[in-house]
């Protein structure tokens, strides 16, 4: 069987992945980049969804010689024109502190009104072959941005973005409800296809 290698080393992005690939009937073994702990983690110098998740793709199949996956995703919002965006993850200054770039995200939209309050996650899926072969795609989730975080599941953002034609936010979604809408979801299912294109 044909391995794949997953540009994370984060334990439940590759359960998640695992099971989305498996469910849309991709037959190759996913394996965590933990399984390859000397190479370093690559840089994020792109400046779209895109750029960033190619660049981990690559790198990836070029050290480890198999085909790779990577994602990049973040959240958009309409009225910061698509802020945080690829910073995200470090919106407050300091990588991977949750809270705090929740909390200053809300503090900047707290007079923007109901109606203006649109934005969307979004992810972009990456797929590389250790010779340079590449493809990329992306997912979208859009919905409205509450003003109080509600809900325990989930991670990051997902307390305050309610997807359109729910009344919850993605922290009150079980895992399977937001793997089934989640941009991560349609970047990864778009992906499959490609895969099967290009591994047989
Ligand atoms: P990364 O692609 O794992 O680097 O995620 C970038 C950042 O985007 C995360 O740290 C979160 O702040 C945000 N983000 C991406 N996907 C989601 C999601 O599904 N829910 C909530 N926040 C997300």
């Amino acid at each position: 069987m044909t391995r794949l290698i997953l540009a994370t080393r984060n334990a439940g992005k590759i359960t998640e992945l695992r099971s989305i690939l498996a469910d849309a009937g991709l037959p190759h073994e996913l394996i965590g980049a933990e399984s390859y702990p000397d190479i370093p983690d690559v840089k994020e110098t792109g400046v779209t969804f895109a750029e960033n998740a190619l660049l981990k793709a690559h790198a990836l199949a070029r050290a480890t010689g198999l085909p790779a996956v990577a994602d990049d995703s973040g959240l958009c919002v309409d009225v910061l024109n698509g802020a945080p965006g690829i910073f995200s993850a470090r919106w407050s200054g300091h990588h991977g502190d949750d809270k705090a770039n929740l909390d200053l995200l809300l503090a900047q939209l707290s007079d923007i009104a109901d109606e203006h309050r649109g934005a969307h996650f979004a992810c972009a899926a990456a797929f590389a072959l250790p010779d340079g072969t590449e493809r990329v795609v992306e997912g979208r989730l859009r919905g409205v941005l509450r003003r109080t975080p509600t809900g325990t599941n989930g991670f990051g953002y997902d307390p305050i973005l309610q997807p359109e034609g729910d009344t919850r936010t993605c922290a009150e979604l079980t895992a399977e409800e937001k793997n089934a809408i989640s941009h991560r979801g349609k970047a990864f299912r778009a992906l499959v296809p490609v895969v099967r294109e290009l591994l047989g």
